[in-house]
């Protein structure tokens, strides 16, 4: 990697403008693509030109004067053979008011606009021409634009790039061969055209799809890609505690389960089964649907753990999940004898310190909690596999920071990975490629797809009436959902805590409770246990119910301000019915009036069940931020590519991506550190 301090002409000053924009490496400055493209090669005559044109022009000067109208400023004619224009300049010392007096000739860049008489250049870039000399030569190529600061002009940029082409060898890491067989264009040439293109190219520079910005699209993702792959070959090198055992915890498990599990259950299970049983850590992601039945799936994994002498971690992203894990897995182990706990921010301190020991001590088998789980005064006694509940709910940067908790002289824990949030293939073979994946393609038999309407929320009365239907007259339970909208967190608790009034005076015959956020644990615990238990009809609440949430008697969801929130969101609400057999609904309220966009959305949710198909649309409208969640964002750095646009590329991607990894080790690391800087930084374990 060369370094831009190399560069001729480069003072601190320069390299701190540049950091700034990202740029370190001689790398960084030829990835740093032109915004637009200015037209020098050519000098139009001035009885041509029209208003927007950003050109080039030359002639001679035949009249100068300063004007002092309501701004004083300088004025020339200037004329070619075929006409005249204006040029107009607001600022100006003495000195160029000397030089571009008559008879100077004179050529010109700028924009052609309307002026009071005529056409006129404002400020326009110019250059004195002195045709006793010799006349400069006109730009081979284009003349690029950079997106830039004020502290760093175009000049800089032009004189490195054209340094760089001059006295580097620009490296191309991508062999020849697999070149070739991708058609793919050569660096050198690729990057030549996209800052140097000619008039011709240019035009065609715009299009996304233009072999040079694929060239480079390619490559970026190439190098992505075999980061994340580079990271997983180097956790095959730690050792992992084989978990082999008789499987006599789960067989009892499963003996006192009151359903069978789905063939994808299985199937998934054989899966992470023989990942347990190997020395090297599992890093599983297990995808399914929402219901699909992941939670069994945890436990049945946990049990294995626990059976070989380990403990195991439960991680939720939130405490109200977490609460209802912790019930969970005490039902279906406590009959086992094996001990559960859960570790909440909600602890006294005294409680807290006990519980600590005793995950200290071994004495507990599994302990259930948030992403405090691993704050530092956590020591587990033997921790053998972490398992983590709606990953994406978490940063990528917390997944890969927990392989380090739990090691204990070299033994690193499994890790199961679970999310209801379907990652669209393409994301998930950059994002996720060092995850192995399984995926429960199936859900339990017996469900009935909930229906879902779309109305507007002046038919709320309609609305609470088939509450008040489903409530009684069906003895089932409903939730509303409040979304949170408005800026402050305080303004959006009390519209919840007022919805629950309202709807409390309009239905004064149910048993209505109320779950936020910011309630204590042990408040949201109770109102939670209390809907359980049926003691509640309807459960008022902001979008914390989001994950996890089951409650199989509940069959009517409502969500209102539903075109606020995003595809997949909608999605994951929605899932917390439909959870036995009856049939269920959704019904989505939305404030009028309601733009297309939003009508659309709205659509694809009311109209498709399948939450692989609505992460996708998600990915289309929204791009892969929000299918990953905001936090996440940052794993997908990218300059140039962009998963959505450049989507066909990635099977070719993951297949070449593979071939460098395996045979041109030198080529892989050169790639990955010419493009993912952060990259190697969360890879140390
Ligand atoms: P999710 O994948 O969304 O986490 P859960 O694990 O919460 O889904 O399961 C949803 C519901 O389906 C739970 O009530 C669970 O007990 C039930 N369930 C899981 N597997 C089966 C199965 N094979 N047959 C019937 N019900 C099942
Ligand atoms: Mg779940």
């Amino acid at each position: 990697m060369v370094t831009i301090d190399s560069l001729h002409g480069v003072n601190d000053k320069i390299i701190e403008q540049l950091n700034k924009l990202n740029i370190y490496t001689i790398d960084d400055m030829l990835f740093y693509l032109p915004l637009r493209y200015e037209d020098r090669t050519k000098i139009k005559r001035l009885a041509e030109l029209q208003v927007g044109d950003n050109t080039m022009v030359e002639g001679t000067i035949q009249a100068a004067e300063v004007k002092y109208g309501k701004k004083r400023s300088l004025i020339c004619i200037l004329e070619d053979d075929t006409g005249t224009i204006m040029l107009r300049f607001f600022h100006f010392y003495p000195a160029l008011r000397e030089a571009l007096k008559p008879g100077t000739k004179l050529r010109c860049f700028g924009e052609v606009r309307q002026g009071y008489h005529c056409l006129e250049l404002v400020h326009p870039q110019y250059e004195l021409l002195d045709y006793s000399n010799s006349v400069p030569d006109l730009a081979e190529h284009l003349t690029p634009i950079y997106r830039t600061s004020s502290k760093l002009n175009q000049t800089v940029f032009h004189s490195l790039i054209d340094q760089i082409f001059a006295k580097y060898e620009i490296i191309d890491y991508i062999p020849e061969a697999l070149r070739f067989k991708l058609n793919l264009m050569p660096l050198r040439e690729a990057v030549q055209i996209l800052h140097h293109p000619t008039s011709e190219i240019a035009a065609t520079l715009t299009d996304e799809k233009h072999p040079a910005k694929i060239r480079l699209a390619f490559e970026e993702l190439l190098a992505h890609h075999m980061s994340i792959y580079s990271l997983r070959a180097n956790l095959n090198k730690y050792n992992a505690a084989k978990l082999d055992n008789a499987g006599t915890l789960v067989q009892a498990l499963l003996a006192q389960l009151s359903f069978k599990l789905t063939a994808a259950q299985k199937s998934v299970i054989t899966e992470i089964t023989n990942d347990l049983r190997s020395a090297n850590p599992m890093q599983r992601l297990l995808q399914g649907d929402v219901g699909s039945g992941k939670t069994i799936v945890a436990a049945i994994s946990a049990l294995q753990a626990i059976e070989s002498g380990y403990q195991v971690a439960i991680m939720a992203p939130t405490e109200l999940l977490s609460e209802q894990h912790t019930r969970t897995f005490t039902q279906w182990l406590e009959p086992l004898d094996i001990k559960v706990t859960w570790l909440t921010s909600s602890l006294t301190k005294k409680k807290r310190e006990q519980t600590l020991a005793t995950i200290l001590s071994g004495e507990v088998a599994l302990i259930i909690g948030t992403h405090a789980l691993f704050q530092k005064d956590v020591e587990f006694h033997k921790l053998g596999l972490i398992i983590v509940d709606e990953q994406h709910k978490f940063g990528v940067h917390q997944r890969l920071a927990l392989r380090n908790k739990g090691n204990q002289a070299g033994i690193y824990p499994h890790q199961l990975i679970m999310t209801a949030t379907p990652i669209p293939r393409t994301l998930a073979m950059t994002a996720y490629a060092d995850l192995d994946t399984s995926i429960i393609d199936e859900l339990p038999p017996g469900r009935t797809p909930v229906t879902t309407v779309v109305m507007p929320n002046t038919r709320r009365d309609e609305v609470i009436a088939r509450i008040k239907n489903v409530c009684t007259n069906e003895a089932r339970q409903a939730y509303w959902v409040c979304p949170l909208i408005e800026e402050s967190e305080t303004l959006q608790l009390q519209a919840a805590e007022e919805t629950a009034i309202k709807l409390q005076k309009s239905l004064p015959e149910l048993k209505i409770g109320l779950v936020h956020s910011r309630m204590k644990s042990k408040e949201k615990e109770q109102v939670m246990d209390a809907f359980i238990a049926k003691e509640l009809h309807l459960l008022v609440a902001t979008t914390v119910i989001e994950v996890g949430v089951d409650v199989p008697n509940s069959s009517l969801m409502i969500i209102e301000n539903a075109e606020r929130l995003g595809l997949a969101q909608l999605h994951q609400l929605r899932g917390r019915v439909g959870r036995g057999a009856v049939q269920s609904y959704c019904v989505l309220l939305y404030q009028l009036p309601l733009s297309e966009v939003s009508k659309s959305r709205l659509g694809i949710i009311r109209d498709n069940h399948d939450g692989f198909v609505i992460a996708q649309y998600d990915l289309d409208i929204r791009g892969p931020g929000e299918v990953l969640g905001t936090r996440q964002k940052g794993i997908m750095n990218l300059r140039i590519a962009d998963v959505r646009r450049n989507k066909d590329l990635i099977n070719d991607v993951v297949e070449i991506g593979k071939i460098i990894f395996d045979n041109y080790p030198e080529q892989c690391q050169a790639l990955i550190q010419r493009w993912v800087k952060e990259g190697l930084n969360y890879g140390t374990i």
